[in-house]
């Protein structure tokens, strides 16, 4: 339920890429049901300041929820820690939805539309029929001719990635019946 690209790709929205095995790893500890801060840290010996940071980055992203009780003999307060399976699963299946959206779009655009690119550098611009029109089709940037796009490798990398994604994501709804 949380090893896969998609899940992955999603966690790095909520925390930095060098943090990823560390999210992962304290989402498994919730899930085996370990409650607090302390114990999570003695459990997969991440720092503790590090598993605090990383449990409210989890609350931010409402995947996971804490109860606050006070101690009547110490007076202090503890934290017990709990994952929303519900709510993962529901951020994790939009995240994949709305990719897979831009995705097919973008691949349906590629598809039905002829667009033109800058002859000299590619990167200066890229535009369709009306908006390469607009600009006579020479370059804004560098004023040589536009040429048609070949999007042969783009539709390609797209139409593999929509298939990936489609096949992890399956992966990832089979995980959850577990
Ligand atoms: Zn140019």
């Amino acid at each position: 339920m949380i090893n896969n690209p998609i899940v992955n790709d999603f966690l790095v929205q909520i925390v930095a890429p060098e943090d990823l095995k560390n999210i992962k790893a304290i989402i498994q500890a919730l899930i085996d049901g370990i409650e607090t801060d302390e114990a999570i840290h003695e459990k997969t010996d991440i720092k503790l300041n590090t598993v605090r940071k990383l449990l409210y980055k989890l609350h931010d992203a409402s995947i996971a929820t804490y109860k606050r009780n006070k101690d009547p003999e110490t007076q202090w307060f503890t934290y017990t820690w709990k994952f929303d399976k519900e709510e993962y699963v529901k951020e994790v299946t939009d995240f994949y939805t709305e990719r897979l959206k831009e995705r097919e779009d973008l691949l349906d655009n590629l598809e039905n539309n002829l667009y033109f690119v800058c002859c000299m550098e590619p990167e200066h611009f890229k535009g369709d029929y009306t908006e390469s029109s607009e600009y006579e089709f020479y370059c804004p940037v560098c004023d040589y001719e536009l040429e048609p796009y070949d999007a042969k490798k783009e539709k390609s990398l797209l139409k593999r990635r929509i298939t990936i994604d489609k096949k992890n994501f399956k992966k990832f709804e089979d995980s959850i019946q577990e």
